[in-house]
């Protein structure tokens, strides 16, 4: 469940409550494979959700979404006032 983050406005917001921790439930037939939204990195066990603009996204770590929010989405995302 994702709350919508209300100091996020305020660029304060560290992802710390609109963020979780999941654990990846899959079968040992299952093979398809959660990845990074950042670094792409392959994510075995537990994967880091984040919402992003509205999107639920999946990182390998906190450190990845701090890093998608204050640098990838700057640089490559869309712009704010492009809505
Ligand atoms: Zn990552």
């Amino acid at each position: 469940m994702l709350a919508h983050c209300w100091i996020f406005s305020y660029g304060n917001c560290r992802g710390k409550i609109i963020s979780s921790w999941e654990t990846i439930e899959t079968a040992w037939y299952d093979t398809s494979v959660q990845t990074c939204a950042l670094c792409g990195q392959m994510i075995p066990k537990r994967f880091w959700e984040a919402e992003v603009r509205g999107e639920a996204l999946v990182f390998c770590s906190e450190e990845c979404e701090q890093l998608y929010r204050s640098y990838w989405l700057p640089k490559y995302g869309p712009k704010e006032n492009e809505r």
